[in-house]
């Protein structure tokens, strides 16, 4: 199997990190700091495959390879529908044609870009659900596990985890624990980390219960010590970047910046 690149467009919290409005420790620090702020968590997978487009705004690299967008849940942050209008735009008044789009992930981030995107245009609509594996039309196989997140809420989901390629987790957005899962052993875990030194919520990992739920990927064989474990969905509730790294380093996990490049290509695959 081919390796997987991830690119980290965004880390952040719903309100980045730092938030715009607060003036706590961690956001006076992550405003200091060159290159320290944090936008919504989103990535970008061998160009093909955008998870989330919360950070599709301000993304480094073009866009125009991506052949699916794939959204966890209905959350602005995380279903910012405006970038697929930009994609139309991109090619108006030019005879450039666009190319086909597949948007996939919970009904209800659908429902959200429905009103973006040209109904003529080459997009097709893929409703997922927890439960649900299937090849997406950027050529990745996906497997979705239900999140702990907002699950009263008919706006919002049901929200989602993505299993990709039996190589990367995508996991944010969710309390902890995980869910029960066949998982593989993933080369890169994506995991919530919103809530850092917060009190403890259901929707989101604070945290200890990130350091709870790598241990129990660890015990269960998803995490080995060859997996990058990364933090994401990172709020100014957590320490600054020296304090979080340190904390992190003590799980096995980091959490490397905007714009960082991992990849993820271990041979042979490993599914059990
Ligand atoms: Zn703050
Ligand atoms: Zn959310």
């Amino acid at each position: 199997m081919a390796r997987v690149e991830i690119l980290l467009l965004g880390t952040g919290a719903g309100d980045g990190w730092p938030n715009p409005w607060c003036r706590c420790r961690s956001c006076d620090w992550a405003r200091a700091t060159p290159g320290a702020a944090r936008g919504q968590t989103s990535v970008l997978i061998d160009r093909t495959l955008l998870i989330d487009t919360g950070s599709a705004r301000r993304a480094a690299v073009p866009l125009d390879d991506v052949r699916t967008v794939l959204f966890t849940h209905a959350h602005p942050d995380h279903a910012d529908p405006q970038p697929l209008f930009w994609r139309q735009s991109a090619h108006a008044g030019t005879d450039r044609r666009e190319a086909p789009l597949e948007i996939a992930g919970p009904p209800a981030a659908l429902e959200i870009c429905r009103p973006w995107v040209a109904p003529a245009g080459p997009v097709t609509w893929t409703p997922l659900s927890g439960g649900q594996r299937l090849r997406l039309a950027s050529g990745h196989t996906v497997a979705a596990m239900p999140a702990r997140h907002w699950p009263d809420d008919p706006h919002v989901g049901p929200a989602l985890l993505y299993n990709v390629d039996d190589r990367v987790l995508a996991a944010w957005d969710t309390g902890a624990p995980l869910p029960e899962h066949d998982h593989p052993t993933y080369d890169v875990v994506l995991l919530d980390c919103t809530n850092g030194l917060g009190p403890p919520v259901d929707d989101h990992h604070d945290l200890d219960a990130f350091a709870h739920s790598v241990t129990r990927l660890r015990t269960r064989g998803a995490v080995d010590e060859h997996t990058q474990v990364v933090a994401v969905a990172l709020g100014h509730r957590n320490p600054p970047g020296p304090e979080l790294d340190e904390v992190l380093a003590g799980i096995g996990a980091s959490a490397p910046l905007d714009g960082t490049v991992l990849v993820a290509g271990r041979e042979p695959a490993r599914s059990r």
